[in-house]
């Protein structure tokens, strides 16, 4: 299947570096083999709008989305706002989000819906903390995020992307091994697939410390189907090094 490469920008962004960073990447993207998305903080939407017109090989996503559709939620984006702006993907669930805004599997679970029910593709985070690694939880950790949204979406889960990022390895440089990352994205496959019958559609980002140097081993695994990169979708050098690895 096509692989897919999307940069997490995370709280990263300024106008004036935007503008840098997206013309260097169309400059350089040619005609990649894999998808490739930017998940921008909102404030920007508008603008890398602007910067990514005139092609369609770099799509941009948002890093949240709302669980509500709309009314007195201060501070929240709704999926239909997202849309207005031609946003095609929402990573949900992000480790960041689950711990900082304390978001329960639930309530990943309910943003994934509300963006299928738009039209966008929700980019589900699961991974485990280096405790749960070493407690020999990773299994059951990632099954019971996952869980929860093949329980809420159904049959729409086929339309789902996951990303497995495993909290140890993001933005510490330490990364999993393309074993290790393997194994758990087995896991996944198998739990997609006794919820449905296009699991082998469904892609299997990894994420977490991926960089030019480490890309092309993980990619090459038979069940990650492309990243979600954090630090090195910052520099648009390595992002688009990544990009050719896929
Ligand atoms: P990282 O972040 O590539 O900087 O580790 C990945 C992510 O959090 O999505």
């Amino acid at each position: 299947m096509k692989k897919l490469i999307a940069g997490n920008w995370k709280m990263n962004a300024s106008l004036a570096g935007n503008e840098t960073l997206v013309n260097e990447l169309r400059a350089g993207i040619g005609a990649p083999a894999c998808d490739v998305a930017i998940c921008v903080p909102s404030p920007y939407f508008q603008q890398v709008q602007g910067l990514l017109a005139g092609q369609d090989t770099i799509v941009m996503g948002s890093q949240n989305v709302s669980s509500h559709e709309s009314g007195a939620y201060t501070g929240d984006v709704s999926a239909t706002m997202l849309k207005e702006f031609g946003i095609r993907y929402a990573i949900v669930g992000h480790s960041e989000r689950r711990l900082h805004q304390a978001e329960s599997d639930t309530h990943v679970a309910i943003k994934a819906e509300r963006a299928l029910e738009a039209g966008i593709t929700p980019i589900v985070c699961v991974g485990e903390t280096l405790r749960e690694r070493e407690e020999g939880m990773t299994e059951f950790i990632v099954k019971r995020q996952l869980a929860a949204v093949i329980h809420l979406v159904g049959h729409c889960i086929s339309e789902i992307v996951v990303a497995y990022e495993p909290v140890w390895a993001i933005g510490t440089g330490k990364t999993a091994t393309p074993e290790q990352a393997q194994e758990v994205h087995g896991v996944l496959r198998t739990q997609l697939r006794a919820a449905t019958e296009h699991a082998d559609k469904i892609r299997l980002l990894y994420g977490g410390s991926m960089n030019a140097g480490n890309a092309a081993a993980l990619l090459a695994q038979p069940d990650i189907d492309g990243g979600l990169i954090g630090g090195a979708s910052l520099k648009a050098a390595d992002f688009l090094a990544i990009i050719a690895a896929a």
